[in-house]
């Protein structure tokens, strides 16, 4: 099975490798306008097959996407020091013109994942361009907060010494600073998170609750402060992402997608608990928020809702 990944910078080609690591798919292939990077990556990442899963690893053009089941679009550009939001709004809309209809061209039936950011905005803009060629919206999703809620997972567990696979939570929103940690939603192996740290015997402080907030909101600063880029976290989520599609597994992720509307703002893409398969984005999860979660979400709906205003 083929994955395409256009954009072989930091998180085309760290998802690659993460996908060589994990033996996700047959056959990788890497695009970029910068074809030595393309073309050196994909070495790199070749050579470390014999040590990890035998998936064939190269370089191409978009006419190598054909068989893809599966395209990562991370190509875009990093704002420059000084420029607004709107400017680099406008220099990513430029690139995903000139590459989603070329995607679409030779795999019109694959699923796009979308990683550039700001992500909500261009899932958004990418669903739009998809939408004119006929493209149903299910087969166009985004990273999200899949990562967002990885971390609050990973924190939670440590807080409660519960392996994360058995902490359920969810980082709902814009991808971003006004994402939403879903707290009332938080349970352990299916009961409330309340009832298990009462029959466990621990608490947890609203100061522990903002310190994992902060972990989980400010991440991505703190490594950009260490490190200028983010993009081992990232290329994790997009590998689980394509893992999902390749083998229908109907698993549930808080990758974004289009809504008509959600808690009042229309015509606009978060993340929220999908359900996802071989086809795409199945639906979104209903959920029942605290009042305030409801009015947080809402806030962080109309902040995507305005950046999606600034597209061209
Ligand atoms: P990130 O950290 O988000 O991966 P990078 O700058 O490392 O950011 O990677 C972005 C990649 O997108 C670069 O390799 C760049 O060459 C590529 N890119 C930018 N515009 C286009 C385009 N129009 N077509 C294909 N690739 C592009």
């Amino acid at each position: 099975m083929k994955i395409g990944i256009v954009g072989s910078g930091f998180v085309g080609s760290t998802a690659a490798y993460a996908l060589v690591m994990r033996g996700i798919g047959r056959e990788i292939v890497l695009i970029d306008q910068d074809e030595k990077r393309a073309s050196a990556e994909a070495d790199d990442i070749f050579h470390a097959v014999p040590f990890a899963h035998s998936l064939n690893v190269h370089a191409g053009s978009y006419s190598d996407l054909v068989g893809a089941k599966v395209v990562i679009m991370a190509a875009g550009v990093n704002q420059k020091p000084g420029e607004t939001r709107m400017q680099l709004l406008e220099r990513n809309a430029a690139v995903f013109n000139s590459v989603i209809p070329n995607i679409l061209r030779h795999v019109p039936d694959a699923i796009i994942v979308v990683a550039t950011n700001p992500v909500d905005v261009m899932t958004h803009y990418t669903a739009q361009i998809a939408a004119k060629h006929g493209i149903p919206s299910g087969r166009i999703l985004g990273s999200g907060t899949t990562l967002d809620t990885a971390r609050f997972r990973a924190l939670l567990s440590r807080h409660l010494g519960v392996d994360p696979q058995q902490v359920h939570a969810y980082v709902v929103g814009e991808h971003g600073d006004s994402e939403v940690l879903l707290w009332s939603l938080v349970n352990v192996g299916g009961v409330p998170v309340h009832d298990f740290l009462t029959a466990r015997g621990i608490n947890i402080t609203d100061q522990d609750k903002a310190s994992i907030d902060e972990k989980v909101r400010r991440a991505a600063y703190h490594i950009i402060e260490g490190k200028k880029a983010t993009y081992y976290g990232v290329g994790a989520a997009l590998a689980r992402i394509c893992e999902i599609i390749l083998n229908n597994q109907r698993a549930i992720l808080t990758i974004c997608a289009s809504h008509r509307e959600v808690v009042g703002v229309k015509d606009v893409t978060i993340a929220l608990p999908h359900l996802i398969s071989g086809e795409g984005v199945i639906g979104s999860l209903p959920l029942t928020l605290a009042d305030e979660e409801t009015a947080l979400l809402a806030k962080s709906a109309r902040i995507v809702r305005s950046a999606i205003e600034l597209l061209p």
